[in-house]
C-alpha cells in the first residue's frame, strides 16, 4: 500500500459545446473558470477547467468540448457519479436554481446517510450534490451563489464496474479503505485526504460497456503533493503490474495515466505548480492560455474557437 495519494485532483469530462459547458458550470452551479487552454494532445479543441478560486485539487472539473460530438453510451468501466460538496441545508436552494436552469434529471434522496440531490449535466453528464457538515475548504462566491450554499469540491466519484474485486484491491493499494458498504455500492475513503476523500464502487455485472462521448467522463485524477511523490506512485503501479505513462507535463500539473483492471482510466496528478503559474489569481481563466509547443497556433485557433462569455 502507497501513502501519497490525498483523494481526488481532478475529474475530466468531454462535452459537445464549450459555450453551453461553460454557462452552465460558471452561471448555473457558481464554479470559476480557472483556466483557458486547449488539449495538448489535440489542440483544435478547448480544454476548460472549473474550480474554486484558484483551482485547488480536488474542486477541479475539467472539459474537453468537441463540437458536435455524439452523447456516451453509460455503461460499466466508466465513472457514474461526480459529486460535489455543498454546505449543510443548502439542497433547497440548489433545487430551485437547478430547476430554474432547466437542469434535467433531478432526484433528491439519499446516499450513505447523506442527503444527496442528482441532475444532469448539459450532455447527460452523472451529476449529484451532496450536503456535508463542516466541510471547510474554500468555497467560490464570484459567480452569484453565496457562501451558505456554494460548492466546496468534489465529494466523491463513483465507478460502474462489471466486476469490482481488483478494482477493490488497487483502490486499497491507492491507499484508499473501504468504510461502508449499501445497496450494491461499496464507499472507499481515503484517510488524511484533501476533501474530495470517497470512490464509490457500483457492482453492475450485467450491463454493458460504456461508449466514451458527451456527457462522458473520461478520466478521474487522484492527487499526489510534487513530482517526487508522483514518482514513487509511478514505481509502485509498475512494480505491482500496472502500465504507466511517462510522466507528461500538463503545464499546470504534472500527469501519469493508466487503466484499470475495470476499464477505467486514471491519472495520477501533482498538486505543483497550480493554475496560478502563468495568470493573475484575479484574472484565472480569462485569456486563452496555450502551451509552448502550441503557441505557434494561437492566430488559428483565436479564429476557430467558439467564443466563451
Ligand atoms: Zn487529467
Amino acid at each position: 500500500m502507497i501513502n501519497q495519494i490525498k483523494g481526488l485532483h481532478h475529474v475530466t469530462s468531454m462535452a459537445a459545446s464549450a459555450s453551453t459547458n461553460n454557462r452552465f458550470f460558471t452561471d448555473t452551479l457558481g464554479l470559476r473558470r480557472v483556466k483557458k487552454t486547449v488539449n495538448f494532445d489535440a489542440p483544435d479543441v478547448y480544454h476548460l477547467y472549473y474550480g474554486d478560486e484558484i483551482g485547488t485539487p480536488g474542486s477541479v472539473m475539467t472539459y474537453f468540448p468537441f463540437p458536435h460530438i455524439a452523447r456516451g453510451r453509460p455503461g460499466s468501466g466508466e465513472v457514474g457519479t461526480t459529486v460535489f460538496s455543498v454546505p449543510q441545508g443548502s439542497l433547497g436552494y440548489w433545487t430551485d436554481r437547478l430547476t430554474k436552469a432547466g437542469a434535467d434529471g433531478l432526484k433528491a434522496d439519499e446516499a450513505f446517510g447523506e442527503k444527496r440531490l442528482q441532475f444532469a449535466g448539459p450532455d447527460g453528464d452523472g451529476f449529484a450534490l451532496v450536503e456535508v457538515k463542516d466541510d471547510d475548504r474554500a468555497q467560490w462566491t464570484g459567480n452569484g451563489v453565496g457562501a451558505d450554499e456554494a460548492i466546496r469540491g468534489f465529494h466523491s466519484a463513483s465507478l460502474r464496474l462489471r466486476d469490482d474485486g481488483a478494482n477493490a484491491e488497487l483502490l486499497k493499494f491507492m491507499g484508499y479503505e473501504q468504510v461502508d458498504a449499501r445497496d450494491g455500492v461499496t464507499r472507499f475513503g481515503m484517510p488524511g485526504g484533501n476533501g474530495a476523500d470517497f470512490i464509490d464502487v457500483e457492482t453492475m455485472p450485467n450491463i454493458s460497456g460504456a461508449r466514451l462521448g458527451a456527457g462522458s467522463v473520461h478520466h478521474l485524477a487522484f492527487a499526489v503533493e510534487n513530482r517526487e511523490k508522483q514518482l514513487e506512485v509511478r514505481k509502485a503501479l509498475m512494480d505491482t503490474g500496472y502500465q504507466v505513462t511517462p510522466v507528461i507535463d500538463r503545464d499546470y500539473f504534472w500527469a501519469i495515466y493508466f487503466r484499470t483492471p475495470g476499464g477505467v482510466l486514471f491519472e495520477i496528478a501533482t498538486n505543483e505548480p497550480g493554475f496560478d503559474r502563468d495568470e493573475d489569481t484575479a484574472h484565472l481563466g480569462e485569456a486563452l492560455k496555450l502551451p509552448t509547443q502550441h503557441e505557434h497556433l494561437r492566430s488559428t485557433l483565436e479564429e476557430h474557437l467558439e467564443p466563451l462569455a
